[in-house]
Order: C-alpha cells, then sequence, then structure tokens
C-alpha cells in the first residue's frame, strides 16, 4: 500500500518516481495506444516491440501512451534514449517495428527512417518546466522537429498536455509532470473563495457547448443552502465525429479528476460523478484505475492531503444516449431514472442530484482548472480572444489531410485550422462546407473560413464553436443528404418526452426522405420552416430547439442544391440514389 501524499516532499518523492520511468537511462520504446492506436493496430505493434526486444536481447523498456493526437499518422511508436532524442515514427506495423528496433541493435543510433518527428524537449505545463532531448546524433537532425510539423505549428497544449507522453495508467508519471500540485495548492494554502475567484479571473467557460463561465456557475452552488453537494463530470460525449473527451480520459485521467477535486474543495462537495458512454470501455477502465490509485496516495477519499476533508469520485456508465449529455437528463441517469431533461428553472448548481446543489461540467473544462491554479489566471487568461480565455480541444475529422484532436487557443480561424493545422483538402479538392461546433449547427460555406473560432458568434467576426467537433466536407459532399443524416440521427437520440421534438423531428425526416429520393416538393421547403420555427418555441429542451438549425443552416447556405433535388431531381453531387448526378465528382 503506497504512503498517503500530505507535503510537497511526498509529491517530491512520487514525482522522482515518474521521472525514472518517463525519461528512463535506457532506450525507451513508446507504443500510442489509445482507442484510435488500438484500432488501426496498435496492439500488433506493441507484440512486436516485446518480442523484437526480447529477441535482440536490447536493454530498454517498454510503456504504452496515450494519443499525442496525430491520430491519422496512428499506429504512432516513440523511441527514446536517455542521452535524446526522442522520435516518433507513424503508421507503424510490426514489420516495420522489428526492422526499426534492428537498425539500433546494429548501430546505437536512432533511424530517421520512416521518422514523422523530433522532439527537441517537453514541457510539464502545470509547472512551466519541461524535459529537453539533448541529442549528439546527428542522423536525427534530419528529422523535422514535432512542433514544426504543419499539425502541431499553432496548437497549445493545456488540456491535452500529458496525452501522448505518461503511461495513463501510471499516476507517478502524471505527477512527475506535475499533477495534483494545483489541488496541493487549492486544498493546503487557499480560502475556497480564493480558488473560485481565481476560476473566475481566468476567464474559463464550459467547453461542452454552453460556454457558461466555470467560476461563476461554483459560485452560485457554493452559495447554495445544503450541507450535501455534488460535482459531476459529463463525458457522455455523443456528437457524431467527435472523441476529446475519450482521448483526455483515456491518455490523462487525472487531469480530469484533479479538476474535479479542486471544484468539489472549493464549493463544499463530498461526492463526485465521472458519467461515461458504455462505448468507450477503454476510457472507463483507465479512469477506474486512475481513481485507485488516486485514492492509494490519500488524493481522493478520507482526510485528503491531510485536510480532514473526504472526496470520492465514482464512475457511473450511460447507456449511450445522446441526450445524457444534456446535464439535467445526465442527472436523472446517475439517479437511475431515464434519462430524460428536467424543466428549469432550478437549476443544477441550485436542485441537482437528489435535490442538492450540484455542478456538471465536461472533461475539458475539469481538465483545464489545475493549470489555473499552478500558473495563475492570469496566464490561463492571456490566451485566447476577449469573450473566449484558454484554449480547447477540437477533433478534426473528414476530408482533410491531417485529422486528429487539435488543442489551440481560442482566435485562430477555420482557415487556419483546415489549410494550416489539417493540411488542406486531399487531392487539393475544392472545400464545399464544414460542420463545425456539433451536428445541431449544420454546415457553413467557405465564405466562413475567416472567421475566428470562439464560444460566441459575432457577425462577421466569429464563430461558436460549441462542442468542438470540426468536420470537414468537399466537393463529394451532398448537402441535402447531409442534412437528412442529420435529422435521422436527432430522431434516433430524442427522447420522445416532448410532441415538438418528437413528432417535428420525425416529419422532417420524412420530408428530408423525400427530397432525397426525387419526390420532394417546393411546398416541402415551406413546411421545413414552419416546422423548425414550432420545434425552436415549443420544444421542451436544447436537443429539440436546436435540431433544426441541422436542416435549416444547410437549407440557407446551400438552398440551391435542395432546390436541385426537388425541380431538376438531380443530386449534383452524386450521393443520393436514384437521382442523377450533375456535379463533377468521379
Ligand atoms: Fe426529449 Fe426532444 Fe423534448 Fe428534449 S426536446 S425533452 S430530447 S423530446
Amino acid at each position: 500500500m503506497s504512503q498517503p501524499i500530505r507535503t510537497a516532499e511526498d509529491l517530491k518523492g512520487v514525482e522522482a518516481a515518474g521521472l525514472a520511468t518517463l525519461y528512463p537511462d535506457k532506450l525507451k520504446i513508446v507504443v500510442g495506444s489509445a482507442s484510435c492506436g488500438l484500432a488501426v493496430g496498435a496492439g500488433a505493434v506493441l507484440a512486436a516491440a516485446i518480442a523484437t526486444v526480447k529477441e535482440l536481447g536490447l536493454d530498454a523498456t517498454i510503456a504504452r501512451t496515450g494519443c499525442i493526437g496525430f491520430c491519422s499518422q496512428e499506429p504512432l511508436l516513440d523511441l527514446l534514449l536517455p542521452n535524446g532524442p526522442r522520435i516518433s515514427y507513424a503508421r507503424m506495423t510490426p514489420e516495420k517495428t522489428r526492422s526499426l528496433l534492428a537498425a539500433y541493435a546494429k548501430s546505437g543510433e536512432l533511424s530517421p527512417d520512416m521518422a514523422l518527428g523530433r522532439f527537441a524537449g517537453e514541457e510539464h505545463v502545470l509547472t512551466g518546466e519541461g524535459h529537453v532531448y539533448t541529442s549528439s546524433q546527428k542522423a536525427a537532425e534530419a528529422v523535422p522537429e514535432w512542433s514544426s510539423l504543419d499539425f502541431f505549428r499553432g496548437q497549445q497544449k493545456v488540456i491535452l498536455r500529458s496525452c501522448g507522453s505518461i503511461d495513463p495508467l501510471s499516476i507517478d508519471e502524471a505527477i512527475a509532470r506535475g499533477a495534483y500540485r494545483g489541488a496541493m495548492v487549492a486544498i493546503q494554502e487557499m480560502p475556497q473563495d480564493k480558488v473560485i475567484d481565481e476560476v473566475i479571473n481566468s476567464g474559463l467557460r464550459g467547453r461542452g457547448g454552453a460556454a457558461f463561465p466555470t467560476g461563476q456557475k461554483w459560485r452560485f452552488a457554493r452559495k447554495a443552502a445544503g450541507d450535501t453537494k455534488y460535482v459531476v463530470c459529463n463525458a457522455d460525449e455523443g456528437e457524431p465525429g467527435a472523441c476529446m473527451d475519450r482521448t483526455v480520459l483515456e491518455g490523462d485521467p487525472h487531469a480530469t479528476l484533479e479538476g474535479m477535486l479542486i471544484g468539489a474543495f472549493a464549493i463544499g462537495a463530498q461526492e463526485g460523478f465521472v458519467y461515461v458512454r458504455n462505448e468507450y470501455p477503454l476510457a472507463i477502465a483507465t479512469l477506474q484505475t486512475a481513481i485507485d490509485e488516486a485514492e492509494k496516495y490519500g488524493l481522493l477519499g478520507d482526510d485528503i492531503l491531510g485536510s480532514g476533508w473526504s472526496f470520492r469520485v465514482r464512475i457511473r456508465v450511460g447507456a449511450g444516449a445522446y441526450i445524457c449529455g444534456e446535464e439535467t437528463a445526465l442527472l436523472e441517469s446517475i439517479e437511475g431514472a431515464a434519462g430524460e431533461p428536467r424543466s428549469r428553472p432550478p437549476f443544477p448548481v441550485v436542485s441537482g442530484l437528489w435535490g442538492c446543489p450540484t455542478v456538471v461540467n465536461n472533461v475539458k473544462t475539469w481538465a483545464s482548472v489545475a493549470p489555473i491554479i499552478t500558473r495563475g489566471a492570469a496566464w490561463y487568461a492571456a490566451m485566447g480572444t476577449r469573450s473566449t480565455k484558454g484554449t480547447t480541444v477540437f477533433s478534426l475529422e473528414g476530408a482533410v489531410n491531417n485529422s486528429g484532436l487539435v488543442e489551440i487557443p481560442f482566435g485562430l480561424t477555420l482557415r487556419e485550422m483546415i489549410y494550416g493545422i489539417g493540411g488542406g483538402i486531399p487531392n487539393d479538392r475544392p472545400l464545399k462546407a464544414v460542420q463545425a461546433g456539433g451536428a445541431a449547427r449544420g454546415c457553413i460555406p467557405p465564405s466562413f473560413l475567416d472567421l475566428t473560432i470562439d464560444m460566441e458568434d459575432r457577425p462577421n467576426e466569429s464563430l461558436m464553436i460549441g462542442t468542438g467537433g470540426i468536420i470537414v466536407l468537399d466537393d463529394k459532399a451532398c448537402m441535402v443528404d447531409m442534412a437528412r443524416y442529420l435529422v435521422e440521427f436527432f430522431l434516433d437520440e430524442s427522447c420522445g418526452k416532448c410532441v415538438p421534438c418528437r413528432e417535428g423531428l420525425r416529419q422532417m425526416a420524412g420530408i428530408m426522405d423525400r427530397i432525397c429520393t426525387g419526390e420532394g416538393s417546393e411546398a416541402d421547403l415551406f413546411l421545413l420552416e414552419r416546422l423548425a420555427g414550432t420545434m425552436k418555441a415549443a420544444a421542451v429542451c436544447g436537443l429539440g430547439g436546436m435540431a433544426p438549425s441541422a436542416v435549416m443552416t444547410n437549407l440557407q447556405h446551400f438552398r440551391d442544391e435542395f432546390e436541385t433535388h426537388i425541380r431538376d431531381k438531380q443530386c449534383p453531387a452524386g450521393v443520393c440514389r436514384g437521382l442523377a448526378p450533375t456535379g463533377t465528382t468521379n
């Protein structure tokens, strides 16, 4: 049984153990083993590494890590030498792994062949310190520095600070990069109101889509009457194409746990829940290990850090309903009821779980908290735009050369995101549309590319990015078919509690089906607009209120494509079956 951590000296002792495995005095082989890597063969790469090390008699340590964000280059394998460098190798196979390790066994040098990038160092974001890779190996210098790659240029890792670097099952390695220092400072040195002030001053807003100021939410909960209070982490990530929360939990679960610990201390909660969908088994298992390890060190449980205060975190596994991402439906589900939204007010900060004050924040929001405490509100507020401070994580998917998880400060433009970090459209095809900020936002045309990414829509200036999914569509996509897909998605996910949403979506799906099969009429467009207006005005929760926007936004920006389907019975992109293509797709 590990000794509980009580002092900064205790934390330093664990840090030393973590540094010893993070940067060992021998060759280290690290395989990206998050869901994205495992889906394309990371398991076989890891097995090949283990077998080859044994076969060649190499003195090496082998480790797993989470996703570093560059999902389109997975499986990724990194080789580190004690005197540097650290080199990442992309799209690895068992054969490539054997040949790479054989080359090292022969020369004692890391090969530049097949290398994607080289690390000059790694910043430990929580402390502002870091690790520098000094290298005397000439061949390695031919490999481009990691931060010079298009995909990483412009990125700033705060939420994903340790993903792709630590073994997510090792709390020691998380602590070696600064984890739980923020919790120690908050719990041992700061009055609760000062912690909340710091979060308010940082400008942090909820990253789940609603963008409510996080510190204000905490203050409401702290002031709310009642001795029993809760914090909840919303990890019910259901947006098509989004996997940011999963990646954080799989790659650095302590980032979220520490944020919850600080938030619970600030509002006076004794218990927390992480609500994760059951499609995320690796995230659930990783998080449970992290909770167990934190309890062993006395960072969760009773008498945390010798403060006399107790706080426990439990995982609740959801069945995968999109609506449970809505915070009141999520609370219903944790209580064991069907995941249906509650009418508000009262808001959860006053009456949440079992009628007690409850703070619900998203994974990315919780993971942003600890650096605000260790580096200060001013440090955090220096990143971002005048209205939205800090960074957030996007999943960049679809028709881009570089896809994966991207963390940027607010204020970059969509163009910089797609043509800079994303590396442009494969085969230089024309960009047709972007679905940015979640399914309910619909698709916007290229004329929006120079708007900055923000948590607020400001005409001709910024674009509210919502939950953080960005799907890029080239000219092979049909905007009418896309609208049909989105309506069907929301119809599947509607909880059915209220008529405007349940029946409105059914009617919309029928109309979209008619248009996509060449049986639509001009009157259908009018009907879509009337239905959307009714749903927005009368639906009980955000799903029913926002879902029509998925169709209306496409209709607003791509009306000619809808009309071509109706009037000419043609699908310009050649996607809708039964309709003749008129476009230039091939
Ligand atoms: Fe359920 Fe839709 Fe009504 Fe929300 S709007 S309560 S998801 S039926």
